[in-house]
């Protein structure tokens, strides 16, 4: 193997897993993150993709039927190339590169050209099969070993290259890959050598995915089974007496929301922590935006955690685009005088991010706060806050500018306030605190625009009934779901965030299913997650 040389790159051949994002290998990520290029399967988990960086390029390698697929020659001179060129070339394949993944041929070719490569292992299909199915493939009494098999034999010409009577006699279970289009053929080759057609089997669909199914059934009916239920890949049946011990419904498709799908609409950036790619192309001014969340893991990612947790399928559609605001001048002037206000007041958690950034970014920090006291118009705005080391002196108990206003106006009279907020918002804290008697300031942070076209998956997934829920976490993206979506908002539950949001929706034609009692990203995916358990509770007739 060649010494890796600062000009040439290297390829990473990495493991993806079944599907489940959370089934790659830290390594995995690694090599990931320091990607340039990513070449990766059909099968796998594009949420995967979101661990490269924004700028690396991205090169799905398509399948039979499907847009473009590449031959094994184009990959592998796409990879060299890629190398010699001093990039980090990740080849991202399903479940294990070396269990049917045809990694070898690809890492002959890299050798054969003088380029370092690193091989990444992922959990492959039959071992995921066996913890989200609940299937032990080996197991004390019953099985002592377990073969991996291809059902897809690659030359039907040449005959069966398999030896079926050794596989009939294998003391242990079998696990056969790409076998769904073929299974007529191997069970009843197997069938012909004496293997019992009582045997169990079971064959597990789209594994560790959110529309993984499991059909139990025999070596003496699975093509029927196949056949008559509609069966297509991928799925790996898995064939011997263990099957005996599966659960009916594994601990992965009895999670509470297993089988729901939850469409995710609060800005992306709140979520991806990566501020880079949201920084405005247009302005002359390029603040970098560091990382911070990588510091404070919001409160909104906990939401995608637990309805993940909850086993729901968590998709994302940003109703709201936030970035820099279009002119950072009014922000920096207040930054300048900031020992004149008495009060700062944040209405959302980006006003917090945007405005001690760019405190940051001008050469100040905290102690520039000096005397002034700090108002939040929420929980999350407060967590925010504090996640920045910063305490909240007050956060009225209900999430609206109006309690905030309420709680503040009794200390208004002739103090100055500076209101935090994005390029648009409600009117109302400002008007009523100027009412009590307090001189008020606004100062726009970052700005808010509507995102003009959704993806066009997502749309299409709502159009056909195939989203269950949407969460509606503020009245501005109330407002931008009504324009991307406008009538398919129909076609799915709405999760509405306060009584404020609700209002919004129903002005705009929409009933909200729920609304979250705690007025917080948590609070949302508790409303959810209750909502679902009395649907289910409800005895069907
Ligand atoms: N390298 C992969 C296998 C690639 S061959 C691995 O290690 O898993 C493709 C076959 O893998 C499919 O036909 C199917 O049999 C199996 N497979 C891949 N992903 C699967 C999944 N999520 N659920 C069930 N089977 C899967």
């Amino acid at each position: 193997m060649p010494l890796p040389s600062k000009t040439t790159g290297k390829v990473y051949f990495v493991g993806a897993g079944p599907g489940d994002p959370g089934l790659i290998t830290l390594r995995g990520v690694e090599c990931l993150r320091m990607a340039d290029l990513v070449l990766h399967d059909y099968l796998v988990n594009r949420e995967l993709l979101d661990h490269a960086p924004p700028s690396a390029e991205k090169v799905c390698l398509g399948h039979h039927h499907t847009g473009r697929e590449y031959s094994q020659e184009e990959v592998n001179a796409q990879m060299i190339a890629a190398a010699r060129a001093g990039k980090s070339v990740v080849r991202l394949k399903g479940g294990d590169p070396l269990v049917f993944g045809r990694a070898a041929e690809e890492t002959a070719a890299l050798a054969a050209a003088g380029i370092a490569y690193e091989i990444v292992p992922g959990v492959t299909a039959a071992i995921a099969a066996a913890g989200y199915a609940e299937i032990p493939i080996t197991s004390g009494q019953q099985a002592s070993a377990v073969a991996f098999i291809t059902g897809h034999e690659r030359s039907a010409k040449a005959g069966e290259r398999l030896d079926y009577a050794a596989l009939a006699d294998f003391p242990g279970t079998l696990v056969f890959y790409m076998g769904i289009r073929s299974a007529d053929r191997w069970s009843q080759a197997l069938l012909a050598r004496g293997k019992p057609p009582q045997t169990p089997a079971a064959i597990v669909r789209r594994c560790s995915w959110p529309d993984q199914e499991v059909v139990r059934c025999t070596l003496g009916d699975i093509a029927e089974v196949v056949e008559t239920r509609g069966i297509r890949p991928p799925a790996v049946i898995v064939v011997g007496e263990v099957v005996e011990a599966m659960p009916a419904a594994s601990w992965f498709a009895a999670q509470p929301l297993f089988g729901k799908s939850v469409l995710i609409t609060r800005p992306r950036e709140s979520r991806l922590g990566d501020w880079s790619i949201f920084r405005r192309e247009d302005t002359a001014d390029n603040f970098d935006f560091p990382r911070i969340m990588d510091l404070s893991p919001s409160p909104r990612d906990e939401m995608t955690e637990n309805l993940r947790a909850w086993g729901a399928e968590v998709l994302f559609q940003s109703a709201i685009a936030i970035s820099a605001p279009l002119d950072w001048g009014p922000l920096d002037r207040a930054l300048a005088r900031l020992e004149e206000f008495d009060w700062l007041v944040f209405s959302s958690m980006n006003g917090v991010r945007y405005f001690l950034e760019r405190l940051l970014h001008g050469g100040g920090d905290a102690r520039r706060l000096g005397k002034a006291k700090i108002a939040a118009i929420g929980p999350s705005t407060a967590e925010e806050l504090k996640n920045c080391r910063l305490r909240a002196d007050l956060v009225p108990g209900e999430f609206r500018a109006e309690a905030l206003a309420d709680a503040l106006c009794a200390e208004a009279a002739g103090r100055r306030f500076l209101l935090i907020r994005a390029s648009r918002g409600r009117e109302v804290l400002a008007e009523q605190l100027a009412a009590a008697g307090a001189t008020v300031e606004q100062v726009v942070a970052y700005s808010s625009i509507d995102v003009e076209r959704p993806d066009e998956a997502v749309a299409a997934r709502l159009a056909a009934g195939g989203i269950d829920w949407i969460t509606v976490s503020s009245s501005s993206i109330a407002r931008s779901l009504a324009k991307l979506f406008g009538e398919n908002l129909r076609r799915t539950k709405l999760a509405s965030i306060s009584p404020v949001t609700s209002a919004t929706l129903r002005e705009l034609g929409f009933e909200p299913a729920v609304e979250a009692r705690q007025f917080t990203a948590i609070g949302l995916a508790e409303a959810i997650l209750e909502r679902e358990n009395e649907i289910a509770s409800i005895p069907s007739r």
